[in-house]
């Protein structure tokens, strides 16, 4: 691989070094990731000018049981963010199906959720019953101030996740909290996958970032880190089966694209599922020593606007 570098889209400074060769697994395109040795984060490029081309319009379509697997899992999520609290009003931004949303406010919270899509937007508005306002970022000041506000595998798609990050800290009320959730790019998974680790996911991702680089954009973004949890049952021991096959040689995200139905099927989608299958115990063992060494695939960084209310 030739050394090829590209200015920061974050920071700005010259000379961000092509860490990686990527390949999307939609179109097949290859993308770069590089890394910003000023201000420590890393990004995709170059960057699509649309990403329609992008996304298959299956994405995120769950099968009923992975759909109710997963909310049981988001409800046990949002179960931690609620102990011990005072139910205030929350905000999610790029809500989907607004899962977590619709746990909150069964926990007493008023809730609001903003999503890029119509389609998504009324799927939670009919089926759940949670206001959802269509549209980005922008919209925010629309809405409030707010108790929390959380961002769950969404700033990673940002055009400009600092701008994003100061736009939700305004919104915060005194002691407010933010909660963000991306692919930790210093993850064991992450070093060990290289440009085949499964959550890269480029071009979708533009960023990937550390936890030391996520603790300083919302340091800078006017709020002050309190945590880092990794644990993530539902996207990390997967990330390992994936990331060990994509190493072992199969065609790259042979699992992913036969689990999601995409044609043409992949070569040898056979062996993809049997290897599945025979990695999954160890994957979940992997992930479980990550997440105590904290290097787990997945950060959830919790951050406080500072004062009293
Ligand atoms: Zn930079």
């Amino acid at each position: 691989m030739t050394v090829a570098t590209a200015a920061c889209a974050t920071c700005g400074s010259a000379g961000a070094v092509r860490e990686h060769d990527a390949a999307d697994y939609i179109t097949g395109e290859t993308f770069g990731v590089y890394r910003c040795p000023a201000c420590d984060v890393a990004f995709t490029a170059p960057r699509p000018a649309s990403m329609d081309a992008y996304y298959p319009s299956r994405y995120r379509r769950y099968a009923r049981p992975v759909a109710a697997l997963l909310r049981a899992l988001y409800a046990l999520r949002v179960r931690r963010w609620a102990a011990n609290r005072t139910p205030g009003r929350a905000l999610e931004v790029g809500c989907g199906a607004g899962w977590m949303l619709h746990a909150l406010s069964r926990r007493g919270w008023q809730v609001v959720g903003l999503e890029r899509t119509g389609e998504q937007a009324q799927f939670a508005a009919q089926e759940l019953g949670v206001p959802v306002m269509v549209g980005g970022i922008e919209r925010l000041p629309e809405l409030g101030s707010f108790d929390l506000i959380f961002l769950f595998h969404v700033l990673e798609h940002l055009d400009v996740p600092s701008a994003a990050l100061r736009a939700c800290a305004e919104r915060l009320r005194p002691g407010g909290r933010l909660i963000v959730a991306v692919p930790n790019y210093a993850s064991w998974q992450s070093r060990y996958g290289r440009g085949g680790w499964f959550h890269l996911d480029v071009p979708r991702h533009l960023y990937h970032f550390t936890p030391a680089a996520l603790s300083r954009l919302l340091r800078e973004a006017g709020l002050t880190p309190t945590a880092v949890r990794y644990a993530s049952w539902e996207h990390d021991p997967y990330g390992w089966v994936q990331s060990i096959q994509n190493r072992l040689g199969l065609a790259h995200n042979a699992l992913t694209r036969t689990l999601m139905g995409l044609t043409p099927a992949p070569r040898g989608r056979l062996l993809s599922l049997a290897l599945a299958a025979l990695l999954t115990p160890p994957a979940c063992v992997l992930a479980v020593l990550s997440w105590m060494a904290g290097a787990g695939a997945i950060m959830e960084i919790t951050a406080v606007r500072e004062g009293t209310t």
